[in-house]
């Protein structure tokens, strides 16, 4: 699908307040529909019933962040024959320790520490923070994303106020993958004339996820804020599950 590149032309709606980088689309803006279809289509759990989309945002980079950003792309660009980085938009989940974007006024970030959302739409991602989180990297210390929505959602956690969730929509600069079907918690950089791991669904993993390992290979562009809305019978069956897992006996339906 083709989406508009970054631009340092500020999109409309845009007014710069301090701690505000967020724009809300209009439902009626194309780019709205198809995020909101890439979202959809990318929801892959079959046990996860597909969310409503509540309300989609727009990220503003700052002119530094999209040089740095332009800057390494073009470097994987020119690298590769045909020319072409190969930029994929990816999906993130993480922790939202606000109520950013519940409502489409509600666009200031927030200062919390433990709000990761507000800390990636302010500064990026951080390939440093992103290996401390998680004491299991599958392919290492980078930043992961993911093809598939419903995965990034596992990765969300809210607080307990909000009817909503959110995931982060990431271009990402894929440029040459090393495939993968096997974890490889010990790599740490890439092979020469390779940009990302792409973990392949089969052996270890039960979906997509592609990891980078430079900053600049990636910038949030779009928030998009979903229902949180969990139908009784997939809460019965978690609730098996766990208690399955606790007392370690099947649970007789
Ligand atoms: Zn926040």
């Amino acid at each position: 699908m083709a989406f508009h590149g970054f631009s340092f032309k500020k999109p409309a709606g845009w007014t710069r307040k301090k701690g505000t980088r967020l724009v809300a689309l209009s439902p009626q803006d194309p780019t709205y529909a198809q995020l909101e279809k890439h979202f959809q289509d990318a929801w892959k759990h079959p046990k996860k019933p597909k969310p409503q989309v509540h309300a989609i945002f727009e990220i503003v980079l700052t002119e530094e962040s999209l040089i740095a950003f332009l800057r390494y792309r073009a470097l994987v660009e020119i690298s590769r024959v045909p020319r072409n980085a190969n930029e994929q938009l990816l999906f993130h989940g993480t922790n939202r320790a606000c109520l950013l974007g519940d409502e489409r006024t509600r666009t200031r970030l927030c200062t919390v520490t433990g709000c990761l959302l507000c800390s990636v739409i302010r500064n990026s991602f951080d390939v440093g923070k992103c290996g401390k989180r998680h004491k299991f990297r599958r392919f290492g210390t980078g930043i992961y994303t993911t093809a598939c929505s419903s995965k990034a959602d596992d990765y969300f956690n809210g607080i307990p106020d909000s009817p909503y969730r959110a995931v982060l929509v990431n271009r990402v600069v894929v440029g040459n993958p090393l495939t993968r079907q096997y974890n490889a918690e010990e790599l740490t950089e890439l092979p020469f004339g390779y940009h990302s791991v792409v973990g392949v669904p089969g052996a270890d993993l039960n979906y997509e996820e592609t990891v980078v390992y430079t900053n600049d290979a990636i910038r949030p562009a779009y928030l998009i804020i979903y229902a949180a809305d969990v139908p009784p019978e997939l809460r019965v069956a978690d609730l098996k599950s766990i208690l399955s897992t606790l007392f370690k006996t099947p649970v007789a339906s």
